[in-house]
């Protein structure tokens, strides 16, 4: 065929700058997905990111008649952390929070910080008592690591837990999995903080038997 050579190197060219901005394209798409389901501070999933994934696991675990645990921390007395330290320490003091969290752990489950100093774990096919080992071990990896203050000096900070379970025979929403967790975390603060509550219905005194 005859061809210009000219026009063919245009050509090509076109062609290559189009496939470098696709490539371009899809990484600054790829970055902007990574930053709007990640918390800047602690790296780990933020709470949009946590959403999706909750209804992720659900699908996989509960749907297929396997448990699924959540586990929601909240830093104790936090507020008293930044009044009395600052808010550099106290933003310091999340990172080690979430860093011990982020170890104790297993593959598979999920770790996102749920807002402010409350950071929520899912853990597929997972029950009530390995959820709850999880969260002990997550609290005692905690009250090992010190923060360390904008003078230089070391601090320390604890977390209450609070674990909620479903075990894929009864299949609650997972919001209202979360909500137990968070009964169970208010009952290890009331009982003196940097402690595990587990969930149970028969102790909630709201709880309705809906069937
Ligand atoms: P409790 O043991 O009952 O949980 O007490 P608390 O002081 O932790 O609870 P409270 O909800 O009164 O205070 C939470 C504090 O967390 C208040 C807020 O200033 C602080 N906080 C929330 N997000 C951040 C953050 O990103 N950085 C810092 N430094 N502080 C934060
Ligand atoms: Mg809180
Ligand atoms: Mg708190």
């Amino acid at each position: 065929k005859p061809f210009q050579p000219i026009e063919l190197t245009a050509r090509l060219k076109v062609g290559i700058q189009n496939q470098t901005l696709a490539r371009e394209l899809e990484q600054a798409r790829r970055e902007s997905e990574h930053l709007a389901l990640t918390d800047p501070l602690t790296g780990l999933m933020n709470r949009r990111a946590l959403l999706d994934n909750l209804r992720t696991d659900e699908d996989r675990t509960l749907r297929g008649r396997q448990p699924l645990s959540v586990i929601l921390a909240d830093v104790d007395r936090f507020k008293s952390v930044n009044d009395d330290f600052g808010h550099n320490t106290g933003d310091r003091a999340l990172q080690v929070v979430s860093d011990a969290l982020r170890a104790g752990v297993r593959t598979g489950d999920h770790v996102g910080r749920w807002g402010g100093e409350e950071f929520l774990m899912l853990l597929p096919n997972t029950d009530l008592i390995q959820a709850a080992e999880v969260a002990e071990r997550c609290r005692t990896l905690l009250t090992r690591q010190q923060v360390r203050c904008d003078d230089g000096q070391m601090m320390r900070v604890s977390s209450s837990f609070g674990v909620a379970s479903a075990d894929g025979v009864q299949r609650p929403d997972v919001m209202e999995l979360v909500n137990q967790a968070d009964k169970a975390l208010y009952w290890a603060k009331e009982a003196g903080r940097n402690r595990v509550k587990i969930y149970v219905a028969s102790a909630d005194p709201d709880y309705r038997q809906t069937a």
